[in-house]
């Protein structure tokens, strides 16, 4: 399944956001039986539309898409140096599929920091720039490994030329400061680039931990990239009521959705994920897919029989099929398609699969 690492310099609020995630976490709805990593929490993708869904079929159970978050601690300065725990670190964060950073914007004098500051010493785009620097060192000792290896078996194989090149660009994009992800690579390019196993092309988020007065201000973009403004205090209080009381608190105070939703939310967008429903008087579920898939390959996450002995899917858009009432109503007004392998699936679409066994 798909996971997302959580780092941070230490003090920045990394554990109490991962705890207040597990806790709320769809792990003993949706997991009964499941041996997790105590490392690891999976989290609901909160989607309004499953209920929607219920409300014309009337399943036994709602099943969300989930994410995986990783709480990899202590990513501290030097760690791309280190042999023991900072490699580690690393080697964990090398395992996830994308990178949520935790960056500390609140102030509190009882809260330490590194040596040589001040607890109350707020630097977000210091502290990011800290953490993007090793991880861009370690990713430079990875290719400066690779590319010796890559040159002698380019000599014999000649299809090995373009990632061998890639890899020349890109250790030299790495050496001014930036990040693999942002630089300019075709499709095949990249394609060649994620076989290099770089901690930098991986998607990154940045969650700004704040103070609780400034949960509604608009943050300034680190590297580009829009902080999710969460307090990390909030969430974990969230995280001890029920869905009514919580509902009931972040009402009074006047925030909209818990931070953790918007994050949860925001991840797996990031991931280029998406999802389409199965929709039975079992259940409602979401099924997650990369945007861009095909219904064999859609039909392959249930099962792996069902995309080897894909035939056909029973498509209708997710608007419909609530305008309509369901699959009956869809059928009756023409809009239950069937569509065939090279159908690529749309968000929100509602599918049943015909294969063969
Ligand atoms: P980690 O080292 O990044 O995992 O940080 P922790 O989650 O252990 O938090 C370090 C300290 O900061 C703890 O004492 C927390 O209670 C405190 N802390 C975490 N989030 C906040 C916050 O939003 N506001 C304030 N004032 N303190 C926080």
């Amino acid at each position: 399944s798909l996971s997302i690492g959580i780092v941070g310099l230490p003090n920045v609020g990394k554990s109490t956001l991962f705890t207040a995630l597990t806790k709320k976490g769809g792990l003993a709805a949706n997991y009964p039986f499941a041996t997790i990593e105590p490392n690891v929490g999976i989290v609901d993708v909160p989607d309004s539309r499953l209920q929607k869904l219920a409300d014309i079929v009337h399943p036994g159970r709602i099943v969300p898409a989930t994410v995986e978050f990783v709480d990899i601690a202590g990513l501290v300065k030097g760690a791309s140096e280190g042999e023991g725990l900072g490699n580690q670190f690393l080697a964990n964060i090398r395992e996830t599929d994308a990178i949520c950073e935790v960056v500390r914007y609140f102030s509190d004098p009882n809260v330490m920091r590194e040596v040589g500051r001040t607890a109350d010493f707020v630097d977000p785009a210091g502290d990011a720039d800290t953490i993007m620097t090793e991880l861009i060192l370690a990713d430079i000792q990875t290719l400066e490994k690779q590319i010796p290896k890559l040159e002698k078996e380019a000599r014999r194989d000649k299809e090995l030329a373009p990632k061998l090149a890639v890899a020349k660009r890109l250790v030299d994009w790495l050496n001014e400061g930036n990040r693999a992800a942002t630089m300019d690579m075709t499709d095949d390019e990249r394609a060649a680039a994620r076989e290099l196993f770089l901690l930098t092309l991986k998607p990154i988020i940045y969650v700004a931990n704040v103070d609780e007065d400034a949960l509604g201000e608009d943050l300034a973009p680190i590297d580009g990239i829009k902080p999710i403004p969460v307090c990390a205090k909030i969430e974990a209080e969230l995280s001890e009521l029920d869905a009514e009381e919580a509902a009931e608190y972040l009402k009074d105070l006047g925030i909209e959705a818990s931070g953790l939703d918007v994050l949860a939310r925001v991840a797996y967008s990031t991931l280029g994920l998406q999802s389409y429903f199965t929709a039975g008087e079992m259940e409602v579920k979401a099924w997650t897919i990369p945007v861009g898939a095909k219904a064999p390959q859609a039909a392959g996450v249930i099962h792996s029989d069902f995309e080897r002995g894909f035939i056909k899917a029973e498509v209708a858009s997710y608007d419909d099929y609530v305008t309509l009432g369901g699959e009956a109503g869809c059928k009756a007004a023409g809009k239950l398609r069937m569509e065939g392998k090279d159908y690529v699936v749309e968000d929100g679409d509602v599918m049943h699969f015909r294969f063969n066994v």
